[in-house]
């Protein structure tokens, strides 16, 4: 059985994601959620979602009468996750949210909360989990192919141009280059690891006369201590571009550049540099993104919880709170 998805939000990355139930095996679109009709009707016939699938932000509440719509996945602006994904789980739906789960820690409890309540799964879009390059480095992470994992360096960034998109708004984005892109630096090196910060320390720099970043920040570097003793370094800006992943352990080192893009990705292993090209076997379903989409799927079918839960959105909130505080007080924040 194929489960059907609503996608609430038709801007940039709901166009990156429609054409991937194309290849899906448990899931399909059934249902469009956008402030625009002109938009969703033409979408609607381009994906074959039916004129009676499709709903503005006034009348989304009534999804909870179609029978057709499974999961609710939005892909909204940042301040707008925790709205939709509690009216999701109210109107008796489960919930596919974007990353970053919300723009608070508490936000995210709210969503856990009221999907426990209505008994409805709930995952955020953390798609490199399904990326095959991304399991791969973590499955020879954990095997002990590096050794002793010591120290995880990740860097995500890229150039933003236009001043005026929402993310840069704090309001609706929460944050700058952190929530944005910084959070797949800040999950590489959690799952590089396989293990949880206990304290981070953070500098930021932003050039506040940027027209840019008068409510967000641009460059945050941060470190954080693992229990173990292992450490990560990471960095983040919207002023510069970049996407890698490096782990440096008693026995080698794993690489991966570009990391967590959307296609491209290339990994090395290595005792002294990059001495081998590992190509992994192959991911889930043919791309990430339909790996991710069909994984709720087929974690609703089977009645498992997702890799990337509600719990995870949260854990990563948590630490970007304590990012944000570390870089405003100057000093070292533990979890
Ligand atoms: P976008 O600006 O392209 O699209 C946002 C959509 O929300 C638009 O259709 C817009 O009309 C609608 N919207 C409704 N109310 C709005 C409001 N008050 N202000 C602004 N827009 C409003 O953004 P996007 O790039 O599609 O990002 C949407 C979400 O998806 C974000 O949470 C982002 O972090 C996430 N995202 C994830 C990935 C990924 O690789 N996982 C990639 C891109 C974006």
């Amino acid at each position: 059985r194929k489960l059907g998805y609503a996608i609430v939000g038709l801007g940039g990355y709901a166009g990156r994601i429609l054409p991937e139930f194309a290849n899906c095996s448990t899931s399909r679109v059934t249902a469009l959620v956008s402030g625009d009709r002109a938009k969703a009707t033409e979408w609607a016939r381009k994906y074959g979602v039916p004129e009676s699938g499709i709903y503005d932000y006034t009348t989304f509440d009534r999804i909870a009468d179609n029978k057709d719509v499974d999961i609710v996945y939005v892909i909204l602006p940042n301040s707008m996750h925790a709205e939709y994904t509690i009216r999701a789980a109210k109107a008796g739906k489960h919930v596919m949210c974007e990353k970053p789960m919300a723009v608070s820690a508490a936000e995210c409890e709210q969503m856990i909360a009221a999907c426990a309540r209505a008994n409805r799964k709930l995952m955020i879009g953390y798609r490199s989990r399904f990326q095959p390059h991304n399991m791969e480095a973590i499955r020879l992470a954990r095997s002990g192919a590096a050794g002793k994992i010591r120290y995880v360096r990740s860097e995500h960034g890229f150039v933003m141009r236009d001043p005026s998109v929402w993310r840069l708004d704090r309001a609706r984005s929460g944050g700058g280059s952190l929530m944005d892109i910084g959070i797949y630096a800040l999950q590489a090196a959690r799952y590089m690891t396989g293990e949880e910060p206990v304290a981070v320390s953070a500098t930021e720099s932003t050039d506040r006369r940027d027209p840019r970043f008068r409510t967000v920040e641009d460059l945050l570097a941060w470190t954080m201590e693992f229990p173990s003793g292992a450490m990560a370094g990471c960095q983040t800006m919207y002023s510069a571009s970049q996407n890698r992943i490096f782990l440096a352990g008693t026995e080698g080192r794993i690489e991966l550049e570009p990391a967590t893009g959307y296609e491209g990705q290339k990994m090395w292993t290595g005792k002294n540099g990059r001495d081998r090209e590992v190509t992994p076997p192959p991911g889930p379903r043919s791309t990430q993104f339909a790996g991710q989409l069909d994984h709720l799927s087929e974690c609703i079918l089977a009645d498992r919880e997702p890799i990337v839960s509600g719990k995870e959105g949260l854990q990563d909130l948590r630490i970007i709170e304590a990012i944000y505080r570390s870089a405003r007080e100057g000093r070292r924040v533990t979890l």
